[in-house]
C-alpha cells in the first residue's frame, strides 16, 4: 500500500474536524472560559500572507495548549471587510464590492482551513453583513443619544480629480492614494465621536491591563496630556499682545524670540503695526506656508523657515525685548499657536536660532554639559534635571521648582495661567464613500436631524451602478434618490437620509463582542454571555494597530460600559505584539523583489504541519524573523524523524519502559507548556527537536508515545492526530488533557543554588535544573532563610542567574 502523504493526512483530519466541530466553544459550558483573539483580517484580493499565517499559528498553538489545560477556549475569526481597497477596486473594475469581498473571503477561509487553525467556524462574522452592521449602527445611535456623536465642520483633504473629500488616511505624501493627485483643502461637515471626553480615563485605566510598555506608551503619547503655561507677551509700543504656550515656563529667562503660526488669527489684528519694509515678505511667507500640509511643516530634519515681522515682544518676567517671527513649524492646532523661542532647551528652537542668528541663553546647568555654551545640537538640554542659572531670582532652583514659581508670578501679574492640553482630537467618524456602514439618521425640513428608530435598523447599503462620488464631492449614495428620499420617523413628512458612511474603524472596534453571540438579532450580544466571557484574555496584533485601533476600541467599550451594556472598563486583559516575517537576508518581502512566500505554496510543498512548525521555530514571537529555505528543510527533516520515531514505536513498542526516557518526557512537556504560555514558541519547538534528535533509534512504550504526541500536538495538529489514531486511541488528541506532569520526575536533575541577600550568601536551596526565576523564588520563600533574612523587608530587586545564583536586594 502506498504511503499517505502528509497533505493527504492533513486533508482527512481537517474534514473530520470541521464536520465534528471539535473547536467550537460551547457558550454554556461549566468549564472555565479562556478567550484568545487575533486581529481579524481585511480580506484583500492577494489572500492570506505569510505574516497572517505566522500570527494565527502563534495564537492557535496558544489556544490549543489552553484547551489541553482544560479551559473552554474560544478562538474565533471573521472579516473586516469594509474599506477603501474594495471600493477602489470596485470603481476600477465596475463590480459591486459585495461580490469581490465574498470571493476574497472564500479564498481566505479556504487558506485558513488548509493551515488547520482551530477557529470556531460557527462564530465567523463579517462587518459588511447587514446582520452585523445593524449593531454597528445601533452603537452609533447610543453615542448620538448620549451626546457622544455630533456633527461639525472640519477642513478636510480634497481631491480635485476624484472630486471627493478624502479621509486623512487616504492621503499619502500629500497625494490622494487612489489617483496620485496632490490634494488641497476644503471645508466639509463631518460626524465626530467625542473621544476627548474620555482622554483621562484612557490613560488612567491602562493600570488595569497587561500590555507591553511600548504599547502603553503609544496610547499615552497619542493622547498627549501635558501641563502647559499660557504666557502673555505684550507687543512693544502697542496695546496688542500674543499669548504663547509652553510646557517649560522655567526656561523663560532663556527666551530670545517669539514665533507665531502663519494661520494665527491675531496676525490680521496686528498687521497694521508691521513696519512697511517687512509687510510684503510677511504676506508672501504666510501665503506659501498655508499651502503646505501640517505633516510637511513639522516633519523632522526639514530646514526651518520663517520671517521677521519687524515687531518686538516684552518678556513679562524680565521685561526684555525679543523679536517676533512668523514660522510654519508652529501649528495653530498645538497650544495657542504661538511659542516662546528658548534655543538652549528646545531642539526646534535651536535650529531656528541658528538659521536666523539669534542669541542662545543657557538657563539650566545640566548633568551632561554643565554650563558649557550651547553651540551645537548635542548641547541642547530638554530634560528636567540640573539647576537654574542665568535666571535671576530662579538661580539655584531645580527646573520643576522654577516652573512652579514662574507660573505663580505670571498668575499674580495676570499674564499667565496653567492649562492641561491634549494631543488627542475628537474622532472623525464619517467618510464620503460608498463602501461603509450607512449612518442611521435622516434630515427633515420640519424636525431637523432625526435618528432612525432602533427597530428600523439595519439601514442597508443600496445596490448602486457607480461608486464614484458625485460632482459636488458628496458620497455616491447621494445619487440614489430612491434611497435618499425617505419619510421622517418623527412627523411622517418628507426627509432625506444621511449619505456619509462610517469610517473603516467602525466595525472593528467592537467585533470581539459579536463573536460571543454572533447570531443574536435582538441584541449585539446577550448580557450574561458578556459577563461570562469578557474581557478578552489575550489579544494578538501587529505593531501598526497599537495606537488608533486599540484606542478606539477601548473608547467604544468604555462608553458601552458607562451605559451599562458591558461588564468592565477594559475590553482586553492582555495585548501582545508579534514581529514581522522578512525575506531571506532580512529584507522586506515584496512583489518587486520576488521574495514573497505564499502560504498556499508552502502547504502544497511541505504540508501545513511543517509550515506551522517552521513559522513557530523561525524566531522569537515579538522579533522580526528572516525566512530561510534551508531552515524550512531542517524542520521538514525533524518532522519526518519525529513521525517515524512514533510510527516505529507503534509497530514495535518497547517491551520495558525506560524510566529515564519517561522522566525526560515529563520535563519536556513541562518545558513546552511553560514556554508556549510565555510566548516563547521557538524555544518550545527547539526542545522537542532536541529530544527527537537524541533519541533517533529508541522505541517508546504506548504511554511514552502518547506524551510525545501531546507535546507536539499544538504545533503539528494533523500528524499527531493521525499517530494518535494509529496508537489505537479515540478521536481526538485535541480533546485530551495535557499530560499530567509528575513532580518527582522533574526533580531528578536537582541543582543547588546559592541565595545572596544584600551582597551576602545566606543559604543554598535545591531547585530543578530548568526552574524559572519564579519557581526558584517560590522555593526560596518556603526556606528558613527567607523568614530569617527577609521577613517584613520589602524586596527591591530579585534576579535568577540561571543555574548559578539567586540575588535579592532589599529596599
Ligand atoms: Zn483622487
Ligand atoms: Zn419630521
Amino acid at each position: 500500500m502506498k504511503k499517505k502523504t502528509f497533505q493527504e493526512i492533513e486533508k482527512k483530519w481537517q474534514e473530520k474536524w470541521w464536520k465534528s466541530n471539535i473547536y467550537h466553544a460551547d457558550t454554556d459550558s461549566d468549564k472555565e472560559k479562556y478567550y484568545v483573539l487575533v486581529e481579524f483580517p481585511y480580506p484583500s484580493g492577494q489572500g492570506l500572507h505569510i505574516g497572517h499565517a505566522r500570527s494565527y499559528t502563534f495564537l492557535d498553538v496558544y489556544a490549543r495548549v489552553k484547551r489541553m489545560e482544560g479551559y473552554n477556549v474560544l478562538y474565533p475569526i471573521g472579516w473586516d471587510a469594509f474599506g477603501l481597497p474594495a471600493e477602489n477596486y470596485a470603481i476600477k473594475m465596475k463590480v459591486n464590492p459585495n461580490v469581490v469581498v465574498d470571493q476574497n473571503i472564500e479564498n481566505f477561509r479556504r487558506q485558513a482551513k488548509s493551515m488547520g487553525w482551530s477557529f470556531d467556524w460557527e462564530r465567523e462574522i463579517k462587518t459588511t453583513d447587514p446582520k452585523y452592521y445593524k449593531w454597528t449602527q445601533w452603537i452609533f445611535l447610543q453615542f448620538l443619544k448620549n451626546g457622544l456623536a455630533y456633527k461639525g465642520e472640519a477642513v478636510m483633504p480634497w481631491c480635485p480629480k476624484c472630486k471627493t473629500i478624502c479621509a486623512n488616511e487616504e492621503v499619502v505624501d500629500g497625494k490622494h492614494e487612489r489617483c496620485g493627485t496632490p490634494v488641497s483643502k476644503k471645508k466639509a461637515s463631518q460626524w465626530w465621536f467625542a473621544i476627548t471626553k474620555y482622554a483621562d480615563r484612557l490613560i488612567e485605566d491602562l493600570k488595569y491591563v497587561d500590555y507591553p510598555d511600548f504599547v502603553k506608551a503609544s496610547q499615552i503619547n497619542w493622547i498627549g496630556k501635558k501641563e502647559w503655561a499660557d504666557v502673555t507677551f505684550k507687543i512693544d509700543n502697542s496695546e496688542e499682545s500674543f499669548t504663547v504656550s509652553t510646557t517649560r515656563p522655567d526656561t523663560i529667562f532663556g527666551v530670545t524670540f517669539i514665533v507665531v503660526a502663519p494661520e494665527h488669527p491675531a496676525i490680521e489684528k496686528i498687521k497694521h503695526l508691521i513696519p512697511q519694509q517687512y509687510k510684503e515678505d510677511v504676506e508672501t511667507y504666510i501665503e506659501k506656508a498655508l499651502n503646505k500640509s501640517e505633516l510637511d511643516r513639522i516633519s523632522e530634519g526639514r530646514e526651518k523657515t520663517g520671517v521677521f515681522t519687524g515687531l518686538y515682544a516684552i518678556n513679562p518676567i524680565n521685561n526684555k525685548k525679543v523679536p517676533i517671527y512668523v514660522a510654519d513649524f508652529v501649528l495653530m492646532s498645538v497650544g495657542t499657536g504661538a511659542v516662546m523661542g528658548v534655543p538652549a532647551h528646545d531642539l526646534r528652537d535651536f535650529e531656528f536660532a541658528q538659521k536666523f542668528d539669534l542669541p542662545i541663553i543657557r538657563t539650566i546647568k545640566d548633568p551632561e554639559n554643565g554650563d558649557a555654551p550651547v553651540d551645537s545640537k548635542e548641547k541642547v538640554y530638554e530634560g528636567w534635571d540640573g539647576v537654574m542659572i542665568n535666571s535671576d531670582f530662579l538661580n539655584g532652583l531645580s527646573p520643576k521648582e522654577a516652573k512652579e514659581k514662574v507660573t505663580e508670578i505670571l498668575k499674580e501679574k495676570g499674564l499667565g495661567k496653567s492649562t492641561i492640553r491634549y494631543h488627542l482630537r475628537d474622532w472623525s467618524f464619517s467618510r464620503k464613500h460608498y463602501w461603509g456602514e450607512p449612518i442611521p439618521v435622516v434630515y427633515c425640513d420640519k424636525c431637523g436631524m432625526v435618528p432612525v428608530p432602533e427597530e428600523d435598523l439595519p439601514i442597508e447599503l443600496p445596490y448602486v451602478e457607480s461608486y464614484e462620488p458625485n460632482e459636488d464631492g458628496e458620497s455616491p449614495l447621494a445619487n440614489i434618490t430612491d434611497w435618499v428620499n425617505t419619510t421622517c420617523p418623527n412627523c411622517g413628512g418628507p426627509a432625506k437620509r444621511e449619505t456619509d458612511t462610517m469610517p473603516n474603524w467602525a466595525g472593528s472596534n467592537w467585533y470581539y463582542m459579536r463573536y460571543l453571540d454572533p447570531h443574536n438579532d435582538k441584541e449585539f450580544c446577550r448580557r450574561d454571555i458578556l459577563d461570562k466571557w469578557m474581557p478578552v484574555d489575550i489579544y494578538d496584533g501587529g505593531s501598526e494597530h497599537i495606537t488608533l485601533h486599540l484606542l478606539y476600541s477601548r473608547f467604544v467599550y468604555k462608553v458601552l460600559y458607562d451605559l451599562g451594556f458591558v461588564p468592565g472598563p477594559e475590553p482586553y486583559k492582555a495585548r501582545r505584539i508579534h514581529g514581522l516575517v522578512l525575506g531571506e537576508g532580512g529584507v522586506k518581502m515584496s512583489k518587486s523583489l520576488g521574495n514573497v512566500i505564499n502560504p498556499d505554496d508552502m502547504v502544497e510543498k511541505y504540508g501545513a504541519d511543517i509550515t506551522r512548525t517552521y513559522l513557530m521555530f523561525m524566531g522569537p514571537y515579538s522579533g522580526n524573523a528572516e525566512w530561510s529555505n534551508k531552515a524550512v528543510e531542517g524542520v521538514r527533516k525533524f518532522i519526518e524523524r519525529y513521525y517515524s520515531l512514533v510510527e516505529m514505536s507503534i509497530k514495535n513498542p518497547a517491551d520495558v519502559e525506560d524510566i529515564e526516557v519517561t522522566k525526560e518526557l515529563h520535563r519536556l512537556v513541562k518545558f513546552v507548556k511553560d514556554n508556549v504560555l510565555d510566548f516563547k514558541f521557538n524555544t518550545a519547538v527547539a526542545k522537542i527537536m532536541k529530544f527527537v534528535n537524541s533519541h533517533k533509534n529508541i522505541r517508546l512504550t504506548k504511554s511514552q508515545a502518547e506524551i510525545l504526541l501531546k507535546a507536539l500536538a499544538p504545533f503539528a495538529p494533523h500528524l499527531t492526530e493521525e499517530l494518535w489514531e494509529k496508537l489505537g486511541n479515540e478521536f481526538s488528541i485535541h480533546q485530551q488533557l495535557w499530560p499530567e506532569i509528575k513532580e518527582e520526575y522533574l526533580t531528578d536533575k536537582i541543582i543547588e543554588i546559592p541565595v545572596q541577600i544584600d551582597g551576602k550568601v545566606r543559604t543554598v536551596i535545591k531547585v530543578p535544573k530548568e526552574a524559572s526565576e519564579n519557581e526558584v523564588w517560590e522555593r526560596f520563600k518556603k526556606s528558613e532563610a527567607f523568614s530569617k533574612y527577609l521577613n517584613e523587608k520589602s524586596v527591591k530587586t530579585k534576579k535568577y542567574v540561571s543555574g548559578r545564583i539567586f540575588v535579592v536586594v532589599t529596599a
